[in-house]
């Protein structure tokens, strides 16, 4: 008989689970039948992309990656507009909303991440005021700031999804107003030098920032419509508020199927993903992706990551898992790794990436440490097109092994932070990254790289010029 695999989410996470095993289906032949249940009514959307949406690059269809149809012929009971609202570890057995109880042999939860919302913001229930969470979120925040007569806007929140909303209604012109915390933008991915250099990129271009520690007091409306916010005793006027500020774990079904969760509101999981009872390890039952924790890399503590970059290698092992134990080949057996969290975005044009730990994480964890930050152009100066790129790296003052590294700049991020994971995987020292060969051309790069001198500088070694 079939062995019956029931994902609940089609977000990244539960979609990955879906195409890995997909594409290993050929290896079981009839042996698994696929379930997915998702609340939305679309198939796979790409919530990655709808910043860049927003900021008019494409349409937000676009996003929508594969339709339901996709799965259904490909032989998947792909359900959408479906919730599940009750699971059952000792009968592997789910609820649905209709009723309808599936029973399992492998169950994954993938049941991502839930907004925060202050309560000054529920309590005022105005129209206009939106959480960046997903598709649909995306759609009302478009309509609202293409609408008539809307002048002003408004964003609560300095993480990555926050200022994409600001790029986005700057970029459409609106006078945008941005209330964060102190020290400075991004603290969970750059420590506050690198993050000013991004809020000075981002003023260039009209927002402004309120980075004190102000509360936000009030939101005012008319007519049940958004007018204005309160920040500490200034009144702003806002027609469109975005609210971003940090999204909790789902796990209100994991929960209360009493499958633990931790310190951050996460699932924990084991190196395989199982979801655990009293520490106890579930074999038949996944979970992965925003509604988990993970074990940092560096710190060896546990945290959220909450990236899709996370979700696709947990989904991996999953689907690694549940194939080993359908065809009885433990070979096939995969574990997830400590997490480091390589993150890039394009932000109002400026490209800011970081991997490993911030000097605030690693002192937070005891760990003490050394950097290094060095600017320098991409490619020779004399090239066309040669961009400055600035560049921190952090070591462990003991070992001088890479933990961290940060950067802004207009190119050559996104390869930099995945060459520096691995060089964070490896155990690389400060030492062996400024002594290891670059590859050279000028059109592409240059002959003593940026990496080699922020590694001098940690080292306290004068660069060459
Ligand atoms: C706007 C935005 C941009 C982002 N950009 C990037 C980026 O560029 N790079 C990057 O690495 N990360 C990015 N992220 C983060 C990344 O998208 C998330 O880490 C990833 O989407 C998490 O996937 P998930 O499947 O765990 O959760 P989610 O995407 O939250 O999906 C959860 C799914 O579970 C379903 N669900 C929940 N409860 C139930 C239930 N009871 N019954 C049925 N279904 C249920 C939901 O309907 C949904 O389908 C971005 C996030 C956002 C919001």
């Amino acid at each position: 008989m079939a062995k019956e695999v029931v994902i609940i989410g089609g977000g990244i996470g539960g979609i990955y689970v879906l195409r890995n095993l997909l594409a290993k289906k050929g290896e079981v032949k009839e042996g698994m039948h696929l379930t997915l249940i998702k609340r939305e009514k679309s198939g796979w959307v790409s919530v990655c992309g709808l910043p860049y949406a927003l900021r008019g690059w494409y349409e937000i269809d676009r996003t929508e990656i594969n339709k339901p149809q996709f799965f259904l012929d490909q032989g998947v009971d792909f359900r959408t507009e479906t919730e599940v609202v009750q699971i059952s570890v000792e009968e592997s057995m789910v609820t649905l909303d209709t009723s309808e109880v599936l029973r399992y042999d492998y169950l994954v939860i993938a049941t991502g991440r839930k907004p925060s919302v202050p309560a000054v913001v529920g309590e005022a229930k105005l129209e206009g005021v939106y959480t960046f969470n997903n598709e649909d979120d995306a759609r009302k925040i478009e309509a609202a700031m293409n609408a008539e007569g809307v002048k002003n806007a408004f964003v609560r929140g300095r993480g990555i999804n926050g200022l994409q909303a600001a790029v986005a209604f700057a970029t459409k012109g609106l006078q945008t107003t941005l209330l964060g915390g102190p020290p400075s933008l991004l603290p969970s991915c750059l420590d506050p030098d690198m993050g000013d250099m991004l809020k000075e990129w981002l003023e260039k271009q009209g927002i402004r920032f309120i980075l004190e520690r102000k509360l936000l007091t009030a939101l005012k409306g008319d007519g049940g419509r958004l007018k204005s916010v309160v920040v500490g005793d200034e009144e702003i006027p806002a027609d469109i508020a975005v609210i971003a500020v940090g999204a909790d774990p789902n796990t209100e079904l994991a929960s209360n199927a009493g499958i633990d969760t931790g310190e951050y509101g996460g699932i924990v999981t084991d190196k395989g993903m199982h979801v655990q009872r009293s520490g106890c390890s579930i074999n038949n039952v996944c979970a992965l992706g925003d509604c988990v924790e993970v074990i940092d890399g560096v710190t060896h503590c546990s945290r959220l990551s909450q990236y899709a970059s996370t979700v696709v290698v947990q989904a991996k092992v999953i689907a690694d898992n549940i194939l080993g134990e359908v065809t009885a080949r433990p070979g096939l057996y995969a574990s997830y790794e400590p997490c480091i969290s390589p993150s890039v975005a394009d932000i109002g044009g400026l490209l800011v990436g970081s991997v490993g730990v911030t000097s605030e994480a690693a002192a937070m964890a005891g760990i003490k440490t050394v950097s290094g930050k060095a600017t320098k152009l991409t490619k020779a100066r004399y090239f066309p097109g040669a961009k400055p790129l600035t560049l921190k790296l952090i070591f462990d003052a003991y070992t001088t092994k890479l933990i961290g590294a940060q950067m802004v700049g207009e190119s050559t991020v996104a390869e930099r932070v995945n060459e520096l994971a691995v060089a964070i995987y490896a155990g690389i020292t400060a030492k062996e990254l400024r002594n290891m060969e670059r590859c050279y051309d000028p059109s592409l790069s240059l002959l003593i790289d940026v990496t080699i001198d922020a590694a001098e500088l940690a080292l306290g070694i004068t660069p060459v010029y």
